[in-house]
């Protein structure tokens, strides 16, 4: 795909409103945000390398005719006629983008820099998922999108948090010196539904272990502190900053400012699933954060943004997701053959 061109506008007979990328699109996030766009009207081409996306994320999206997925590193540059760019592609949780480091900071910066140029010959508005990572361990608390943050350069998280970094720094001199629409959110812990069962994060990690009665990992003595948002909360903030007038560049925090420790988060788990998993606990893994939660004002004043779903209900949902799907593969490996 190196250097590929498209340049197949969407049909006039059809009503669409407009013609957007997502890259990362069969991910956690990416899948339902190409969900949202394409229910709305929206053409989508969703752009993936399948390192951490799967394909069963987006196979229910086939039934739209204005869904076109595109198997595409985004480490190389591609050329599409869109309007509308999201930016989402980069493994998200710790254990996935510190396994091949390099390549998550070539994600983060070569890539930005493809879509980036991608946007600025297309004059497409362009969106960047960034992080509460930027912000490392926070001596600021809870943190504003104003605070520099306490990044360490060359830990294990680095490839993800300094390529973050780099990427906002790409975008907004791709803003100032050629003029490009830009929007970054720096994201705060979200989970969900499709979600994977081995993605690492610790939301997935406890209720996958809960429901199969393993034991619940606990890194740390569990007091460090997370802001957990559901989902469905984080894509309608992603819809809302996008559509906001050209002047609101971003940085805008987006996550749920309810604050747990992971202990809490883990009782919580063991209450809703009735598992009768043991809590255990692992050392803590390095430059771990000790606390996060987001100041939300900016989203509040500028989108009319606030989550609406507490940890609870959003836990509930989750778990229902995973007990299907658990569900289903057991009854995969009992069918007879
Ligand atoms: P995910 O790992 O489920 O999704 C990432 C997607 O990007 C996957 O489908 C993967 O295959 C794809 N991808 C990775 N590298 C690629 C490349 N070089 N070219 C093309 N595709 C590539 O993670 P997620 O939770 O859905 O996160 C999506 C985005 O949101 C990421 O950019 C992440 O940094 C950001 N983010 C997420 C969270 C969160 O809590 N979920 C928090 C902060 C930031
Ligand atoms: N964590 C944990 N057990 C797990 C996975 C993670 O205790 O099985 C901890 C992890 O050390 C961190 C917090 O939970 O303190 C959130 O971890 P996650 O990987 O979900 O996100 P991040 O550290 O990037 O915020």
């Amino acid at each position: 795909m190196h250097g590929a061109k498209d340049d197949s506008g969407p049909s006039p007979s059809r009503k669409i409103q407009k013609r957007i990328l997502v890259t990362g699109g069969a991910g956690f996030l990416g899948s339902h945000l190409c969900e949202l766009l394409l229910g709305a009207g929206h053409e989508v081409i969703c752009i993936d390398n399948f390192s951490t996306g799967l394909r069963r994320n987006i196979a229910q999206l086939k039934r739209f005719d204005t869904f076109r997925v595109i198997t595409h590193d985004i480490v190389e540059p591609i050329d599409l006629d869109v309007d509308e760019i999201y930016n989402l592609a980069c493994p998200a949780s710790p254990p996935h983008y510190q396994t091949d480091p390099i390549q998550t900071t070539k994600t983060c910066v070569i890539g930005s820099l493809n879509l980036l140029d991608l946007a600025a010959r297309r004059r497409a508005r362009i969106f960047q998922a960034s992080t509460s990572e930027v912000y490392g361990d926070p001596h600021v608390h809870p943190q504003v999108e104003s605070y520099w943050g306490n990044v360490n350069p060359f830990g294990p998280r680095s490839c993800y948090d300094e390529g973050k970094r780099c990427a906002e720094t790409l975008f907004f001199d791709f803003h100032k010196i050629r003029g490009v629409e830009i929007k970054i959110v720096r994201i705060f812990n979200t989970y969900g539904p499709r979600m994977r069962p081995d993605d690492g994060r610790v939301v997935s990690n406890f209720i996958v272990q809960a429901l199969k009665g393993e034991d619940i990992t606990i890194y740390g003595d569990g007091s460090q502190t997370r802001s957990f948002c559901f989902v469905d909360d984080l894509i309608d903030g992603f819809i809302r900053l996008m559509a906001s007038p050209s002047s609101l560049t971003g940085p805008v925090n987006l996550g749920n400012p309810g604050e747990f420790t992971i202990g809490e988060l883990a009782e919580q788990v063991i209450q809703l699933t009735g598992s009768r998993s043991k809590i255990v606990r692992h050392p803590l893994p390095v430059d771990d954060p000790r606390q996060r939660r987001p100041d939300i004002s900016l989203a509040t004043e500028q989108l009319g943004w606030r989550p609406t779903v507490n940890l609870s209900e959003g836990l509930a949902q989750t778990i229902r997701y995973f007990d299907e799907l658990l569900s289903q593969s057991k009854r995969k490996v009992m069918e007879p053959v």
